[in-house]
């Protein structure tokens, strides 16, 4: 098996372990880059948590940035630009139908990294009217840490390409705002994403969004949730303890 495979393939298979519960089925995907010029997508209709190596196919960045930068053709078309993207047209699968998005944050956020599921507990508040709150705002110190100070929400869009270039404007706005890339992505209606230099880092930040939404139903059912006021959580992710540690979570993948 290809080296660079080995990492990403074990991430996948834990995104999709049945306990859990992010994805079920066919759902979601991840990406790992190659090089500067290729990358690692999962091929559509995979199953995650038990995915093999002939489950990814490898892409190259260049025909899909551009088609994300003149988007044109209809799905068709865009379908053949995805398959013509194929570093080795000879080898099998599809890439995955949301390919472009994950080559637009390969390419845009300086990670290695992309995970995409659909988390239960994190679907039931991204289908409900509260999901702004949950992206905007945070609860608990290890929360803003792990998952920065606000997560990126992107409203509902037709999966595929629209729904990559709706991402794509969003972080870029969100990258300008906080002058780094996000950590999450809620898509409402849909799911999230996480991004990272490393794959445990992608897991890392997808077990505390989990986490945080478990958190966030409980106290939602009490009445709150209660919130950390802005400048609580500004303090806490530049506490140079607090950047140590995140940089230790980062390494340690
Ligand atoms: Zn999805």
């Amino acid at each position: 098996m290809n080296d660079s495979l080995t990492p990403l393939l074990e991430m996948t298979r834990t995104l999709g372990l049945p306990e859990n519960d992010y994805a079920i089925i066919g759902e979601g995907n991840s990406s790992c880059r190659i090089d500067a010029d290729s990358f690692w997508i999962k091929a559509s209709g995979q199953q995650m948590h038990n995915i093999q190596p002939e489950g990814f196919v490898a892409v190259r960045f260049a025909p899909i940035l551009a088609m994300l930068d003149e988007p044109a053709g209809d799905l068709a078309e865009q379908k053949k630009v995805m398959e013509a993207a194929k570093l080795d047209p000879a080898a099998p699968g599809i890439p995955s139908v949301e390919v472009s998005f994950h080559a637009a944050l390969l390419h845009d956020c300086g990670v290695n990294f992309v995970g995409h599921t659909h988390a239960t507990a994190i679907n039931r508040i991204l289908c409900s009217p509260r999901a702004a709150d949950f992206a905007l705002r945070r609860m608990c110190p290890d929360e803003a840490v792990l998952c920065g100070p606000e997560s990126v929400l992107v409203p509902y869009v037709d999966p595929g390409l629209p729904l990559s270039l709706a991402i794509r404007e969003r972080v870029q706005a969100s990258m300008e705002d906080w002058g780094e890339a996000p950590k999450v992505i809620l898509l409402i209606n849909h799911g999230v994403i996480t991004l990272g230099k490393t794959p445990t880092e992608v897991l890392n930040i997808m077990a505390m969004c989990d986490k945080a939404a478990r958190t966030f139903l409980g106290a939602a059912a009490l009445g709150g949730p209660v919130f950390l006021s802005g400048e609580d959580v500004l303090h806490i992710i530049r506490r140079p303890d607090e950047v140590y540690r995140r940089k230790q979570f980062v390494e340690r993948g």
